[in-house]
């Protein structure tokens, strides 16, 4: 939190004041106890009010665009929305949990290991104290690392506005080129993340006579580690059926076109088969021939983010096969 309030303030005789030309108006800073006394600020202000989470990608914008916003709502004291709890069949993570607190979180690493994973690996120790899930999610960067794995456990997420109405919205729908962002007024509350909580003991392992647990992997390709984002990351998981074979499998790519994506053609040539070299040689070409769209930049080539998402879905899924041979 201290670099995006660094960001967005600077020092005066007087104490802090946000980062503004004189001659505007002061923006106005919030700093909410609930959801309902930030709605009520956000439906005050509408298009004119930003939400403040971990401030990552929102200082730096507000820093060169400073009239960008009339009010600043920081969720900070709004504790519900850093909450990671169990309900029933599915995880709940607060669209206000960081990255540090989602990638140490027990219940996370259970059961959604691949959230865990991608929380993990997100830009260096310091970001990660700070970058908050929501925020990933709602910058829809084609390599969000956060929002792929979403994508991955089908989560959907958890809309609030000021009329008690909460929206729950598919993390896919969300994440599409046609989504317009959210509406001004509301507040992206968290996240629903289905798991089979029966399939497993409170250590996570197998239950006797129940289905199998998902297996999942992931894996990042990026120029360096720290403070830069993936040029294509995977996030696979398989359930498998009791004689060994594929069930359901699931891949989601990261930098592989203008927002991550479901690799649907990837996930049938898996679905009801083995996980021999064939059929993961024939997944990780459709994954790059059919599902991507990568894009040229000054990253990296649309070529070579192609012959990334086939090395890294090929690593992913022989990574689940070998922890299926190591007995999980
Ligand atoms: C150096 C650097 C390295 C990075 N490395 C990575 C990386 O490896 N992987 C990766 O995925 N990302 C990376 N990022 C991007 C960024 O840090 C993450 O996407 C981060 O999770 C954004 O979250 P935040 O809490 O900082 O969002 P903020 O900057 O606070 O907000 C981002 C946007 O979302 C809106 N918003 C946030 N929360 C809510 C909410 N609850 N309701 C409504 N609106 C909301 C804000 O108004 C703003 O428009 C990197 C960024 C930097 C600067």
């Amino acid at each position: 939190m201290k670099i995006a309030l660094a960001l967005l303030f600077h020092r005066t005789r007087e104490g802090l004041r946000l980062t503004r030309p004189k001659a505007q108006m002061p923006m106005q800073y919030y700093e909410p106890n609930f959801i309902g006394e930030a709605l009520v600020v956000l439906d005050r202000f509408g298009e004119r009010a930003k939400v403040l989470a971990g401030g990552t990608l929102l200082g730096p914008h507000l820093r060169v665009n400073p009239d960008a916003a009339d009010a600043l709502v920081n969720l900070k004291r709004i504790t519900e929305l850093s909450e990671i709890r169990l309900d029933g069949d599915a995880l709940l993570v607060g669209a206000l949990a960081t990255a540090r607190s989602i990638a140490r979180d027990p219940l996370v690493t259970i059961h959604a290991p691949l959230l865990a994973a991608a929380a993990s690996s997100l830009g260096a120790p310091q970001l990660r104290t700070v970058a908050t899930i929501g925020g990933n999610v709602l910058s829809t960067h084609h390599a969000a690392d956060m929002a792929c794995a979403l994508l991955a456990c089908d989560a959907t997420a958890t809309v609030a506005k000021l009329d008690d109405e909460v929206l729950t919205v598919p993390v896919g729908q969300m994440l599409s080129p046609a989504f317009a962002g959210l509406r001004a007024g509301s507040l992206l509350a968290g996240f629903r993340i289905p798991i089979a909580v029966e399939s497993v003991d409170r250590k996570g392992r197998p239950l006797q006579g129940r289905p199998l647990p998902r297996l999942s992997a992931f894996e990042k390709m990026q120029t360096r580690q720290a403070f830069e984002l993936a040029l294509v990351s995977v996030c696979a998981s398989v359930r498998r059926q009791p004689d060994g074979g594929v069930a359901e499998a699931r891949i989601a790519l990261g930098g592989a076109a203008q927002t991550p994506i479901r690799a649907i053609a990837a996930e049938r040539a898996m679905a009801g088969g083995d996980m021999s070299d064939a059929r993961i040689a024939r997944a990780a070409h459709a994954a790059a021939d059919v599902d991507a769209e990568p894009c040229d930049d000054d990253r990296a080539s649309a070529a070579y983010r192609r012959q990334l998402v086939r090395t890294l879905v090929t690593r992913a899924l022989i990574s689940i096969r070998r922890t299926i041979a190591e007995g999980a």
